[in-house]
């Protein structure tokens, strides 16, 4: 069993040291640092000290593009996008977006020079959170829009499909969509590991096909992931604990048939009063479906990230210690 827990809202190596103290007594294994485009620009060093201390302290230090271009999961801004507007996803009103589009040279450039600096930073693994077009229910989303329909994706349709790309959000629609995030991933982790990192890869755990990562059997084929998985986050998706099993059953049949490493991450975040059991509940349903690379989302249960904070952080955060410590088969 692997556990670990993501990182993030802190670069001071000695408050790190404290909290890293805390992540390794509750049963981790690694720590996923994000390495937004903010700690690119400006804390590199900074995080490559958290990164040698994570190392030193004997776990695995994983690295996450958290929001870089939008096109990743994660609250961080994108300068990219702000500096590049013409690499921006546009929409099907004919207006940009503020998210980069994976088909963009520009933003796939950048993308290798984001995995240069991640991989100088001493990392091990590179965590693919949460690729994806545009989302209209994401912040900053339009309603009934949908991306992209840039000029390198209008290229790229037709010469894919041998017509033109259609206004509608047609099936072949998705479907190309599904093809320009799978090569995205294919280029990236392809150079992640030429530059010695590791591969992990994270989808959205709602299946649709909007977004490109709907196919998670086609994404699990991709070499050379090493882990595959999702996160379902029940409580902010409102649906029952069940959303757990059945994500879990589907990551690890899925993992196995194509022998990567299943992982599930654990809504450590936003949990209302009286839910707090849950947690333990759901690293349980985890274990049941035989998930053995558990990480939860995210240190402190977020109490710092306070848009997302639970109702009582400190009681969230003692649940998932306490799932952590029985998931490794310690006593609680
Ligand atoms: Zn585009």
């Amino acid at each position: 069993m692997k556990l670990g827990c993501s990182y993030f809202g802190n670069r001071i190596l000695k408050h790190f040291l404290h909290d890293l103290e805390e992540l390794r007594a509750m049963g981790c294994d690694f720590v996923v640092h994000t390495y937004s485009e903010n700690d690119m620009v400006f804390c590199h060093a900074a995080v490559a000290d958290l990164v040698a201390a994570t190392k030193d302290a004997g776990l695995e230090a994983w690295i996450d593009p958290w929001g870089v271009g939008k096109v990743f999961g994660g609250e961080a801004f994108s300068n990219f996008v702000m500096q590049n507007v013409d690499a921006m996803q546009v929409l099907s009103d004919d207006l940009p977006t503020g998210a980069a589009c994976p088909n963009n040279p520009k933003f796939r450039a950048f993308m290798r020079q984001w995995t240069e600096a991640a991989a100088s930073t001493g990392a091990q693994t590179a965590f693919w959170d949460e690729p994806h077009f545009y989302i209209p229910s994401w912040l900053g989303g339009r309603p009934n829009t949908w991306g992209c329909r840039c000029a390198h994706c209008q290229r790229l349709f037709l010469e894919q499909m041998g017509k033109p790309m259609p206004r509608e959000e047609t099936a072949e629609v998705r479907a190309f969509k599904e093809t320009c995030v799978e090569s995205f991933l294919r280029e990236l982790t392809a150079y992640a590991a030429q530059l010695g990192l590791e591969n992990a890869l994270c989808v959205l755990p709602h299946r649709d096909t909007a977004h490109g990562t709907a196919n998670w059997e086609r994404l699990a084929q991709i070499r050379p992931l090493r882990v595959f998985g999702t996160d379902p986050y029940w409580l902010a998706a409102k649906r029952d604990i069940d959303y757990v099993r059945q994500a879990s059953r589907e990551v690890v049949s899925i993992a196995r048939a194509n022998n990567v490493e299943p992982q599930i991450w654990l809504q450590g975040f936003g949990i209302p009063a009286g839910k707090e059991d849950e947690l333990v509940r759901a690293v349980e349903i985890m274990c049941e479906e035989g998930v053995q690379n558990i990480a939860v989302w995210g240190v402190y249960a977020c109490e710092h990230l306070s848009w997302i904070r639970p109702a009582n952080p400190k009681l969230a955060w003692e649940k998932i210690k306490e799932a952590f410590r029985r998931a490794k088969g310690l006593s609680v």
